[in-house]
């Protein structure tokens, strides 16, 4: 229960129908508990003990009561259930906000580390489970106690009323003793939820990873291959759940058990006592009542076991640190000038193998900088320490003369803009796509920088122009429109800094000569870090940067580092006689 206290602030904003709902709750406890046997006991009973001299009219009043006593258990029964539904989603919805949002501000460094399968399971199912554990807590948690105080305070009355209170106590006695095959089932529950809510993860990853790779599988014959797996995982995951479905159904029978034996204890005793038949049927009745809601009380304990398994899932995200956070005192920033220093820097994503040693270098603003050496030299590493998608683990990283990690991260990020390799689109129409760029730009602006990609006339080409929809990551688009959309969108931010990691893999030579021309246009006065693998990029670049194992062996123009570095040397040799 406290570990989900935290989350009941889901419950605020639907609080008024929280009061509303479990007020119908007591109602409905309240009809279904002591209202029946009120009714017939001291209503309907002593009219029928009478002479039966009554009028028809009056009888039929007083049977009537029987069916508008339902008639108010069942609108109260349905309200209370219906709003509890309604709250269940406003509690799921703001569960689900809080996990996205987070994911939006982990860093990247974890996220890279997890299965989006698994995160996506724990979005859609774990999050399910919670919420199903809230709810049902805030409903049976006040329903059922309320109906066992109700049914218990009948069983004594009914008994003070005839034969005393020993009969009452007796009948009760074992009503304890129901919590304890309780209780050892829920236990048990909460480690087979756990296993469940991680198999649920897997089977999620395994199927988002299959997609994702859709055309090796087909490719290299995979196909018997990923359905073993998925087949294996699945099946754990049916055994556990088939366990927790025995051990949730375990419970009613063993409470029934238990309350049967104490009928039968009730039965010896009432016999000894000399208590009248009648008499112990209505006690009996009542008892019955009591061994409900412990059932009931049952069911949900091990229900908020499951919840717990799943908010443990939730939670080592929800928990997790965000390292790379706005400072508590942040620079003003405005527009950057784009002035970069590394000073001092090294960087490693696992403690054990640094990937940057000791980095120091200026580019200053304006300057075109490309960064070039063998794969794995840390040419990425050290462009992401630019926007902190990473911090660095030693020395500072400026801009400008400001610590990047003195700034807001959004004041930084509005300085910069990053086109990858792999152009990357949301499924939505082109227009909103290159809107991404700069929030609240015009139509007009969207346009001019899709004409400075030299994207304009291929988008107006399209029968829908720029609303036409992409396709989930710009499927309907091909690499070279995907890679003039990007920049569009880059031209759009108008932003001082630009990283910029060029394609190895070679276009058309149309959409090639056209990128070539946008890029031009849209490095000018601007301060590039561009990871380069073209041979003419790198002689247009006013300094170039040689990565090797980690460090900057050369820097300066090309003919400096040409003279200066065997390793440039030989890349650009080796470059310059394919090109
Ligand atoms: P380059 O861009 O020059 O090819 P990278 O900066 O991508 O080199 O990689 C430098 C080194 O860091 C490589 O040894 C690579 O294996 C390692 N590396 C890159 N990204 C990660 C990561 N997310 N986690 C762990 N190691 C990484």
């Amino acid at each position: 229960m406290k570990r989900f206290r935290p989350y009941f602030r889901h419950l605020r904003p639907v609080r008024g129908q929280l009061v509303v709902a479990l007020l119908s709750l007591a109602v409905y406890s309240a009809a279904s508990g002591i209202g029946l046997p009120f009714l017939l006991k001291w209503v309907i009973g002593p009219v029928f003990d009478g002479d039966r001299t009554r009028p028809d009219g009056e009888i039929v009043w007083l049977a009537l009561l029987v069916p508008a006593l339902f008639l108010v258990r069942g609108a109260a029964g349905f309200a209370g259930t219906y709003l509890f539904q309604l709250i269940g989603t406003h509690v799921l919805e703001g569960i689900r906000r809080d996990f996205f949002r987070k994911l939006q501000v982990l860093p990247l460094g974890w996220l890279q580390g997890q299965r989006a399968g698994d995160l996506t399971a724990r979005a859609l199912a774990d999050a399910q489970q919670v919420q199903s554990a809230i709810t049902m807590t805030a409903s049976e948690g006040v329903k059922h106690p309320l109906t066992l105080v109700a049914a218990i305070g009948f069983v004594i009355y009914q008994a003070v009323d005839a034969e005393g209170v020993t009969l009452a106590l007796v009948c009760l006695a074992l009503v304890p003793l129901g919590v304890f095959p309780v209780r050892q089932a829920a236990r048990k529950v909460l480690r087979r939820a756990q296993q469940s809510q991680a198999e649920m993860g897997s089977l999620s990853a395994q199927l988002g990873e299959s997609l994702g790779a859709a055309r090796e599988i087909r490719a290299f014959g995979l196909e018997d291959r990923v359905t073993g797996q998925f087949g294996v995982t699945s099946r754990a995951l049916l055994a556990a759940q088939l366990k927790i479905a025995k051990y949730v159904q375990l419970i009613g029978p063993l409470v029934e058990f238990i309350s049967a034996c104490g009928v039968a204890l009730t039965l010896v005793y009432a016999y000894r006592a000399g208590i009248k038949f009648n008499v112990l049927l209505g006690v009996l009745v009542a008892l019955q009542q009591c061994y409900e809601p412990v059932k009931r009380l049952g069911l949900l304990n091990s229900e908020m076991k499951r919840g717990l398994a799943a908010l443990d899932r939730l939670e080592t995200v929800l928990h997790e640190p965000v390292t790379i956070a706005d400072p508590a005192l942040p620079a003003h920033v405005t527009r950057l000038r784009g002035d970069i220093a590394f000073a001092g820097v090294s960087f490693a994503y696992r403690a054990d193998t640094p990937v940057l040693h000791d980095v120091s270098i200026r580019i200053p603003a304006g300057t075109v900088c490309a960064l070039v050496g063998p794969t794995g030299a840390g040419k990425s590493t050290f462009v992401n320490l630019v926007p902190r998608f990473y911090d660095a683990t030693a020395g500072t990283v400026t801009v400008d003369g400001i610590d990047v990690r003195g700034m807001r991260l959004a004041d930084l990020r509005r300085n910069l803009a990053l086109v990858s390799q792999e152009a990357v689109l949301f499924h939505d129409t082109i227009g909103n796509n290159i809107l991404l760029g700069r929030e609240g730009a015009t139509r007009a602006e969207v346009e001019s920088a899709a004409r400075d990609a030299f994207a304009h006339d291929f988008i107006t080409a399209f029968p829908q122009g720029y609303d036409t929809i992409v396709g989930e990551r710009g499927a309907s688009l091909s690499g070279g429109q995907r890679q003039r959309v990007a920049l569009a969108r880059a031209f759009l931010r108008d932003a001082p800094i630009l990283i910029l990691d060029e394609a190895t893999s070679a276009l058309d030579s149309e959409s090639e000569a056209f990128i070539q021309a946008a890029l031009k246009k849209l490095m000018a006065g601007r301060t590039v870090l561009i990871i380069a693998h073209r041979f003419s990029t790198i002689r247009d670049a006013s300094t170039i940067l040689v990565f090797e194992k980690g460090g900057i062996v050369a820097a300066g123009s090309h003919a400096a580092v040409y003279a200066a570095s065997p390793l440039y040397k030989s890349l650009y040799d080796l470059q310059g006689a394919s090109a």
